[in-house]
């Protein structure tokens, strides 16, 4: 989020202050046994701090745990294929963050043994590792004083001091971060990033913050000079998020479906998914989904059957996905260049997909359980439990 800090305006180091006193105090006491924080190395700081990234504590702790278990040091994960790293990371979201996470650990186990570089700077050379993911491990894992300013510690500090600017702007976030750089203890630069993320994400909420039980309130000036200090941090109101609408085609051949990967950069990279496409305005649904199909695979189908409509929610749009099943009409898949499979439920449920796709699959398995699925719809075999 914003680029780290180092201790005191001029390098110097920060005087002890009550404040943080009191804020460490409280975080010794009431840290959260998080899956990362249990026998943490640097690799394992590093994947959570990835991770965390744009998920939730509680969204992510599943995902952590499966990725570790599956890839439990650097060089597991670097000697793992990209399929793999992918179909760990189903479900977490944002590919792009694995995908360079895999490509970072290839180049720290080829250039550095698998030693992570141990400073903000150094760290920051790696792929997908921005300001803040550098100053949270160099900080977490080697104890560098630097600041590490992400949402809920830019929330805390934006309240404890009142910022009326918007903390959207650059120079707001690099004031905030200036002024807890002024305050971060040298030798406890780890735990004091910490515990204000800590303090955001369990007190100093985005809406309702505790006052009551936070560490810091006597010092606060939102809560000494605000009725409500939830209307901090000043954001402009976000844009409503625009809606894409599209169909995608299960279109079977043999009990097998059609799944075609996506190209490896851009949104959702190297996932797998059926064949489909946006929407064009007035077209309709069914019409859609026969020309994205000849467009992306060069095949007809037969009779297509509506299976429904999964929405599902992106970042920055939300997309409908019209799903219809259909039988192939004869021929090859030319799908240009892509890798396409025919494959069961079973074997699609173990490629990478994008969280649309699963929620699709989900769909067309529970209709086939139903018993309702489409006259002739051949054989049963690979029959998965939704
Ligand atoms: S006193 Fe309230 S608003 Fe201020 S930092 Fe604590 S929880 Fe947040």
């Amino acid at each position: 989020m914003s680029a780290p800090r180092r201790t005191g305006r001029s390098g110097a180091p920060a005087r002890a202050d009550p404040r943080v006193r009191r804020l460490l105090a409280w975080f010794d006491r009431h840290r959260r046994p998080l899956p990362w924080r249990l026998r943490p190395t640097p690799y394992r700081v590093w994947v959570a701090e990835v991770m965390l990234q744009q998920t939730r504590v509680a969204q992510a702790d599943p995902f952590y745990r499966r990725f570790v278990r599956r890839f439990p040091t650097v060089h597991a994960l670097a000697r793992a294929p990209a399929p793999e790293v992918l179909k760990a990371w189903e479900g977490a979201g944002y590919y792009a963050r694995a995908r360079h996470l895999h490509r970072a650990a290839r180049e720290v186990v080829a250039r550095r043994a698998g030693a992570l570089p141990r400073t903000a700077r150094e760290l920051a050379r790696l792929p997908g590792v921005g300001p803040y993911i550098a100053a949270a491990v160099a900080s977490l894992a080697f104890g560098e004083p630097v600041v590490a300013l992400e949402a809920n510690g830019l929330r805390v500090a934006a309240r404890w001091t009142a910022e009326r600017g918007d903390v959207r702007r650059a120079p707001v976030r690099r004031r905030l971060a200036r002024w807890l750089a002024d305050r971060l203890p040298p030798d406890r630069a780890g735990p004091f990033n910490e515990a204000l993320m800590e303090l955001g994400e369990t007190v100093c909420r985005p809406r309702a913050p505790r006052c009551g039980a936070c560490p810091v309130a006597a010092w606060c000036r939102a809560r000494r000079t605000l009725p409500d200090p939830s209307v901090l941090p000043y954001r402009r109101p976000p844009r409503d998020k625009p809606r894409v609408e599209a169909s995608v085609v299960a279109l079977r051949r043999g009990g097998r479906w059609l799944v075609v990967r996506r190209p490896e950069t851009g949104l959702l990279g190297g996932l797998w998914e059926f064949p489909g496409g946006k929407i064009e305005p007035g077209e309709r649904p069914e019409a859609a989904a026969r020309r994205e199909l000849r467009e992306e695979t060069g095949l007809a189908a037969g009779p297509l059957e509506p299976r429904g409509v999964v929405p599902h929610e992106y970042s920055h749009f939300s997309v409908r996905l019209h799903l219809f099943a259909g039988r192939a009409g004869p021929g090859r898949p030319r799908t240009a260049g892509r890798p396409y499979r025919w494959a069961s439920p079973a074997e699609v449920r173990r490629l990478p997909l994008p969280r649309a796709t699963v929620k699709a699959l989900d769909r067309l398995v529970r209709w086939r359980s139903r018993g309702t699925a489409s006259p002739g719809s051949g054989s049963r075999r690979g029959r998965t439990a939704a």
